[in-house]
């Protein structure tokens, strides 16, 4: 087993970049892991410093917080790298689920990586896994394709480039705009077997199997609310 303590010393000084799953909803998905590195570590790195303190609140953790979030990417991340060559341990985490997963995190992890400082993963929930794992279709190969462009030709013409992928598609999309990707979808896809899950882990969890347009006429005359991932299968011969 490989305890925090031990990598800290293989690293001659310089600190460790932990990229650390948080909950998707239910704050009881957080790993032992995951607490432990929280506690351990110097700084946390959050996307969202508020959301970041209920879960710190949980579990007594008491940390300097540091915002690290999409429009401050850019300039935040040479003082988290400075920080982490004087030898400070830094844990990132996301607003929910795994940092870099339609999440910021990437531009970080890499520069990280291009100054040798060493980064580690520290596993848990990604709703696109959480998704796939219970959607029926196929997942010996699959395609995370996260939020479609918001633009609807922009949208059109990924879609119709994705047509003929045939591995099964993971989709993050926003409640308001489901029925018209679906409908989207249908035209450009056809109307594939899916799977739509909202609110995974959290009380008004919701799981909808069907065709793309059984899903549609599911979700029509509702008012939807919540997070979802769609999970589409691939193109068949
Ligand atoms: N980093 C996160 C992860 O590992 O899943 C994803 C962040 S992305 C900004 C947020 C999107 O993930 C939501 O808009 C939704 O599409 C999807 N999502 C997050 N939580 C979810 C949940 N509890 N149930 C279904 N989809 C979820």
């Amino acid at each position: 087993m490989c305890m925090a303590t031990e990598i800290e010393s293989l690293t001659m000084n310089q600190g460790v970049l932990y990229i650390v799953s948080t909950p998707i909803g239910n704050l009881e998905d957080t790993t032992l892991r995951a607490v432990r590195i929280l506690k351990e570590v110097d700084i946390i790195a959050a996307e969202d410093t508020r959301k970041a303190q209920i879960l710190l609140k949980k579990y007594s953790i008491k940390k300097p917080l540091t915002s690290y979030f999409e429009h401050n990417e850019r300039t935040k991340t040479p003082s988290i790298i400075n920080k982490l060559k004087s030898g400070a341990n830094i844990a990132l985490v996301s607003e929910a689920g795994t940092p870099s997963i339609s999440d910021p995190g990437y531009r970080l992890v890499s520069e990280a990586i291009g100054q040798s400082i060493p980064v580690i993963p520290v596993p848990g929930a990604c709703a696109a896994v959480a998704a796939l794992s219970v959607s029926g279709l196929p997942v010996h190969r699959f395609v995370f394709e996260g939020f479609l462009p918001p633009k609807s030709g922009k949208r059109k013409n990924f879609l119709k480039k994705i047509s003929g992928e045939d591995s099964t598609l993971i989709f993050y999309e926003s409640p308001y705009r489901i029925c018209a990707t679906i409908k989207e979808m249908i035209r450009e896809l056809g109307n594939r077997k899916a799977m739509l899950a909202r609110e995974l882990t959290k009380l008004h969890e919701e799981s909808i199997y069907g065709s793309l347009s059984e899903i549609l006429e599911k979700l029509e005359h509702r008012k939807i609310k919540g997070e979802i991932t769609l999970i589409v299968e691939g193109k068949k011969e």
